[in-house]
């Protein structure tokens, strides 16, 4: 099955081909098989042709942190102006209430919210398993798969509970072994690792303060065992560089190099308290980085330090749990990106097109993912996305299209395609019941919220 992508105004390929005006793209099945002008391909038989002209088109972004549950909890209004730890012991008390058709109903909620803003890729870091519902991550993981999003979940884990001196309660807390058991089943289950692979597992105990340390080694031996990625929070909060200096008398990136965790295959959300040292450490090691801003400056936790470290690791954005952004809006985090750097550091700290490229290139370089997508080129998945140029927002901004969908958020696209599957065209899902979803959810999130 061919389909031709055609007149479009601007194609940014964030490959070799740089951008095109007048582009066009020619996919068979799953993968991109020409990219060029329109009027090269304007001949070539194909089964479905889509018009796109008004847009502009780039990679499908990739998303590279997240707690889809998250969304069940959104503007909890005890915790809308309290700083991590404050907010996450308020909240762990509410997400102890979790079950499987809450996890259903917040993996669609986060994944379509997100696709509407332009995201094909994502990771998810699940790591609620009220009293050991280890099911809890098939569950996520069933539903993911058909909503046709690319995924690379994370199995998430806590083992250090406030009787052991760590943050969570008793409750959501599972005991070392438990936990690298079903890391190692979930990964032989689920972990495809072959090329235009849907769906790669990745293995993530949740943040220093907790897990044991003893967790952390023995995860990243699994993982080499069966070569999948490693993730974790890491120098999220001046109180968690205060709590691993009490703790285990180092600093946040110094612990993570005592135990085998400064490795490439590791990538950590937020990065935000940094020295010139971690960062060197960082980049000599090649770890990943899911910059979160919204969450940052939501949660006051502060600015992580992109410009000094852009060109040096990979970096890619996310935009975070959803009880502290409070979206899934991916242009919304692009846009913050480039604004919040520009704060500390001045007009010219991060370009549009340098937040675009940390949020397709850069997060499939996180991901380890970019020998098949990130870039609209020949040999890549087709996971492609169109914004409209002709709305009331991008009136006035044609001089430069494409950083037109940063400067002027674009807030949400016109086009997506996932994998050489169409899911929204002209602004709409194709195969998706939005009311029915948004309905539950309300329903779902109520009920657990007066279980207190
Ligand atoms: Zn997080």
């Amino acid at each position: 099955m061919k389909k031709l992508l055609k007149n479009i105004d601007l194609l940014a390929t964030f490959g070799s081909r740089g951008e095109i005006t007048g582009g066009a793209v020619l996919i068979e099945d799953n993968v991109i098989i020409k990219v060029g002008k329109t009027e090269e391909m304007e001949n070539i038989g194909a089964d479905e042709v889509v018009d796109l002209s008004g847009r502009v088109v780039l990679p499908g972004f990739v998303n590279t942190h997240h707690h889809f549950y998250q969304t069940l909890f959104r503007n909890v209004k005890e915790v809308q102006s309290a700083k991590l730890f404050d907010w996450l012991v308020h909240l762990y008390d509410r997400w102890k209430h979790i079950e499987e058709e809450a996890v259903a109903s917040s993996t669609k909620v986060a994944i379509y919210e997100m696709m509407k803003s332009g995201v094909t890729t994502t990771t998810d870091m699940f790591y609620l398993f009220p009293h050991g519902k280890d099911e809890l991550f098939d569950v996520e993981i069933e539903t993911a798969v058909k909503t046709g999003v690319r995924f690379h979940p994370t199995r998430g884990s806590m083992s250090l509970s406030r009787k052991d001196g760590g943050l969570p309660p008793d409750e959501v807390v599972e005991p070392d072994e438990r936990i690298l058991q079903e890391n190692e089943r979930v990964v032989k289950q689920y972990h495809d690792p072959r090329k235009y692979s849907m769906l790669r597992i990745a293995l993530a105990p949740c943040s220093p303060f907790s897990v044991t340390p003893r967790l952390m080694r023995d995860t990243v031996e699994l993982a080499e065992k069966y070569d999948v990625l490693l993730h974790t929070h890491l120098a999220e909060t001046q109180d968690e560089e205060a709590f691993c200096i009490e703790k285990f008398r180092k600093r946040p990136v110094d612990y993570m190099e005592e135990l085998g965790w400064l490795n490439p295959r590791v990538w950590f959300a937020h990065l935000v308290w940094l020295n010139e040292d971690d960062i060197k450490k960082l980049e000599e090691y090649d770890v990943g980085m899911a910059h979160c801003p919204v969450s940052n400056m939501r949660l006051g936790s502060g600015i992580a330090p992109v410009y000094e470290m852009k060109g040096r690791i990979r970096i890619g954005l996310a935009v975070d749990g959803s009880a502290s952004n409070d979206t899934n809006n991916m242009i919304a985090e692009i846009r913050t990106a480039m604004l919040l750097q520009r704060v500390k550091y001045g007009a010219d700290a991060l370009t549009p097109r340098e937040v675009l490229h940390m949020a397709t290139v850069g997060g499939a370089r996180v991901l380890r993912m970019d020998d098949y997508i990130g870039k609209i080129e020949e040999g890549y998945a087709a996971d492609i996305v169109a914004f409209r140029l002709d709305t009331l927002e991008m009136s006035g901004c044609l001089d430069d299209p494409l950083a037109a969908i940063v400067m002027c958020d674009a807030k949400s696209a016109d086009f997506v395609m996932i994998n050489g599957v169409t899911k929204i065209k002209n602004g709409e899902f194709l195969d998706v019941d939005l009311e029915e979803i948004i309905s539950k959810q309300n329903e779902i999130s109520k009920t657990i919220l007066q279980k207190l």
